[in-house]
C-alpha cells in the first residue's frame, strides 16, 4: 500500500509553459532569484517522471519567479508577449494543449527548433547553446 501511494506522488502532473521547453534545454543555473533557481533544479529533477501538460500561462517554473503575480509581470506587457511566444512554439511544434506528454516526447517535438533562432529578444539568449 505504501509503495502504491509513492507511485501516485511520483507520477503527478506538471504544467509547463510552452517556451520553457527551450529554456530547460539551455538552463545554466542562472535566473531571477536564488529561490527561482532552486525551484528550477527541483522541476528538472521531476521532469522525466511527470505527465506534462503544456500551457500558455504561468507554470511550475514561474511558480517561484519574483515576476509571477498570477500572470507574468516582468514588464507591463510581458504576459501578452510571452503568450504570443508560447503560442508560436505550440504551433511550430504541433503540440496539443489537451494532451498529457512525457518529457521525452516533448523533446522530440521541439528538437528542430533552435532557441537562438526562435527566441527573439530574450535576455537569457546569450546563455543558450542551441
Ligand atoms: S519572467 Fe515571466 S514567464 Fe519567465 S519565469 Fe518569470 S513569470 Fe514566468
Amino acid at each position: 500500500m505504501k509503495e502504491f501511494k509513492k507511485a501516485i506522488i511520483f507520477f503527478k502532473d506538471m504544467l509547463l509553459r510552452a517556451h520553457h521547453l527551450l529554456c530547460i534545454r539551455n538552463f545554466k543555473g542562472k535566473g531571477y532569484s536564488p529561490e527561482f533557481v532552486r525551484n528550477y533544479y527541483e522541476v528538472l529533477g521531476r521532469l522525466t517522471k511527470a505527465n506534462i501538460k503544456i500551457v500558455n500561462s504561468v507554470d511550475v517554473i514561474c511558480e517561484k519567479c519574483p515576476h509571477n503575480k498570477g500572470v507574468c509581470k516582468k514588464e507591463k506587457d510581458s504576459e501578452m508577449k510571452t503568450r504570443k511566444f508560447d503560442d508560436r512554439l505550440i504551433k511550430t511544434a504541433n503540440i496539443d494543449l489537451d494532451e498529457e506528454y512525457l518529457y521525452e516526447d516533448l523533446k522530440e517535438l521541439v528538437k528542430h527548433i533552435k532557441a537562438r533562432d526562435f527566441c527573439n529578444d530574450c535576455e537569457w539568449k546569450s546563455l543558450c547553446t542551441d
